[in-house]
Parts: C-alpha cells; structure tokens; sequence
C-alpha cells in the first residue's frame, strides 16, 4: 500500500467503513484465516526504561499486535533493539525522520512512551501519519493538549488510547463488577495511596516541571484517581486537595506529597494520597455491608485482594501490559470496546488541573461537572 492508501485503510478501520473487510482482520483464533493482517505492528517511541524492561518484553507475549519499529534519539540502543527484536532496517527512526513513518505498511500503531510533556507532539505527528495512537500515561500535561491529541486523532480518523494498563486487568475489572452489582452493598469509602519514594538523579524529567508537568500527582496520582472513580463507579463531582513538602531542597519544582477528597453524585467520598517521598500501593472500598480492598492495587503484579467476607480476590497473573495492547489492537480489528479511551486521559487532567487550582486556593472546594466523560463499560 502506498502512503496515502495506508493512512486512508487506517482511517476506513477506524470509522467502520471497511464493514465485511472487518472479517478478513479477525485472527486465526477466531477461526477465519485470510491473508490480510492478523497482528498490528506497534512502534515504540523512547526507548527508556518502561519500554525496556515492559512494554517491549510484553509485546513477545501478545496475540493481536507486535512490535514492527523502534524511534529512539540515543544512536547505541538501534543496533541492540534491532538485533534483539529482529527488527527491519527501515523500521528504526529517530525523533527527526519521525514523521515519515507515514509511508511504513509494517507500523499500525504508534506507542509514545516519553517524558509527559513531549506526548502531545508525538501522539499528533503519529495521528498527522495515519497511524492509531497509544499515549503514555498522564496523557498530557494539561487539558488544552489532551484536547489537542484527541482532535488530531479525530480528524485523521485513527483509534486514540491512552496507557492505563490497570484498566485491561482482571482485578480491576473485578472491582467494577462488585462495584456495579453492589456485592457489598453500596459504596460508602474509597481509600486510594499511589506512592513511591525517590532518591538519586536529581537530574531525572520527572523531578523537571517543564518535561513532567508536575510531581507526584502527575506520576502516581493519575492512578489514586483512577482508583477512586473505579472503587465508587462514578465521577468526582467535587474536589478538595492539599500539598505538603518536607524535602524542599530535593523537590524544587515538583509536588512531593498531595492528598484529596473526592464527592461523588451516589453520596460516596473517596481520599486519595499520592507521593514521592512515601510509599503506598493501595485501594479500600467500604461499603454498606462490608469491604474489598487491593493491596498492591496497580503495579505490575500479581496484584493482590481480599475481601470482608474473608475471600481473596485472585486472577493468575499476565503481563498487564500484553492485555492493554492487545486490548487495543482487538478494538481496532475487531471494533470491541476502547478501555482507555482518550476521553478518559482527557477526564483525569481535568482532574489533576483541579487539584492543582484547588491547592493555589488553600484547599478551596473545586466542583466538577464531568458526566459520565471517561467511564467505559463494556
Ligand atoms: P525513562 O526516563 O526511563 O525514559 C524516557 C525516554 O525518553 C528515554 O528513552 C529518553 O532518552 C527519552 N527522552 C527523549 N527526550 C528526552 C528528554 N528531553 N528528557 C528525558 N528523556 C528524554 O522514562 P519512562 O519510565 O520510560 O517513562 C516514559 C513515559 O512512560 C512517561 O510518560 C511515564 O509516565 C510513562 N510510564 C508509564 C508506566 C505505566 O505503568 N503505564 C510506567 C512507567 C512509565
């Protein structure tokens, strides 16, 4: 396929015109056998540590997508990554010949995985290419650029998902279902913590404002939020935060340590604490008549439950990060339901946003009027 007809192929899948066509991209699992592709191939851009060491190694174990390409700015890591993942030669880029991607039949899928500030540009050049787009968590670092991603995304008619890989795992969509069928009545109390301490590098993006957007909240806090929407099934409809600071010297223009309440329109509250100077991996759902909780509730795993009835919430452990992909790769051949839709990222930086204003006013009550925006049911 020429350029052109590749990116318009992208666009027919995405908004259904392909129809049968659809058919010829189920995979062999399915039982149909043709020769049109079976497997997306993903393109990774930034090669650091997440990409490294999870993402790449769990796109060995997917079943509906690959890795095809590898955009990196560090010369040594092309060699190494094409040896290693058997890549092609006309597969590596660089952040400078990026965007003629566009005429590469073996990319479907553009993964951003770099420093926050930097997705917006990336994930819209990808967009600009024809090609579907994955976008590392937070989506941006701010709503103005999430608007400017989803548009971009629109427009060239591609698939949009942001990487909330808790979003393709089973304990989470355990949750939900407790949640939604009110197996401990309703929700009373979401408890979240997203925590870890950090030492070292000063020198590290996520402790530079300018390439993190933020701290703490923009780094782990997006999963305390996520979790807090998740455990009590709705949207915040207000918001409430504070900001502490006890290592000044080391965090100079990031946050250290936020916490924040949530109301949400059932009557539930939620607090939420995120951190990088505390550790704290946990989610508690207090309910009517009893509790559930997941601790640890969002690293890589096994993530771990149990229940007040006594019960432990368990799932055999897979890569959470071969679900999300394939979880996408699947909406796009197959049109199931995007888990981690760009409304969705979108939603949390509206969040974030007001958790910062809200802070600049003393802890100042910010009321939310977010609908249903971001929750995905399946
Ligand atoms: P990292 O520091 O290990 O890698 C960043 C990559 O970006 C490196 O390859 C680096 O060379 C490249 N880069 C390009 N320009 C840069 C610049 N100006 N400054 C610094 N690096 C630059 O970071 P990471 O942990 O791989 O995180 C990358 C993204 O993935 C972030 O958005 C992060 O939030 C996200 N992430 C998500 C998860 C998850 O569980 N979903 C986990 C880790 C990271």
């Amino acid at each position: 396929m020429n350029k052109i007809s590749r990116r318009n192929f992208n666009k027919k899948l995405s908004t259904g015109l392909l129809g049968t066509t659809l058919i010829g991209y189920m995979p062999l699992s399915f039982g149909i056998t043709n020769n049109e592709k079976k497997s997306l191939g993903i393109a990774l851009v930034g090669l650091g540590s997440y990409s490294t060491y999870q993402l790449a190694p769990a796109l060995q174990d997917t079943s509906f997508c690959h890795l095809s390409a590898i955009v990196t700015g560090t010369k040594d890591k092309e060699q190494i990554w094409k040896d290693k993942y058997n890549l092609a030669e006309n597969c590596i880029y660089n952040y400078e010949n990026f965007d003629t991607i566009i005429s590469n039949d073996a990319v479907d899928i553009v993964y951003v995985v770099l420093p926050n500030s930097m997705h917006a540009d990336f994930s819209i050049r990808a967009a600009k290419a024809g090609k579907h787009v994955i976008c590392e968590k937070p989506m941006a670092i701010n709503v103005s650029e999430c608007d400017a991603i989803i548009d971009a995304c629109k427009k060239e008619g591609v698939k949009l998902s942001v990487g909330y890989r808790m979003q393709s795992d089973p304990y989470t969509n355990e949750v939900k279902k407790y949640v939604r069928e009110k197996t401990f009545g309703s929700v009373r109390h979401v408890s979240s913590t997203a925590a870890y301490i950090s030492r070292g590098n000063t020198q590290q993006w996520r402790l530079n404002r300018a390439l993190s957007g933020g701290g703490a909240l923009m780094n782990m806090g997006v999963y305390a939020i996520q979790t807090s929407i998740y455990g009590t099934g709705y949207n915040p409809i207000s918001i409430s935060a504070q900001k502490f600071s006890t290592r000044p010297e080391y965090f100079k223009n990031t946050d250290e340590t936020i916490t924040a309440q949530m109301e949400f329109p059932s009557g539930a509250v939620a607090n939420m604490f995120t951190s990088h100077n505390a550790s704290g991996n946990r989610m508690r759902v207090s309910c009517d008549n009893g509790w559930f909780e997941l601790e640890p509730a969002h690293s890589y795993g096994p993530i771990s439950g149990r229940t007040s009835n006594g019960n432990t919430i368990y799932f055999p452990h897979k890569s959470q990060q071969a679900l999300q992909m394939d979880d996408f790769a699947k909406h796009i051949l197959l049109g199931t339901a995007n888990v981690a839709p760009g409304e969705m990222g979108k939603r949390d930086m509206i969040i974030v946003e007001a958790i910062y204003k809200s802070i600049a006013e003393n802890g100042k009550k910010q009321l939310l009027d977010l609908g249903t925006m971001g929750i995905v049911t399946k």
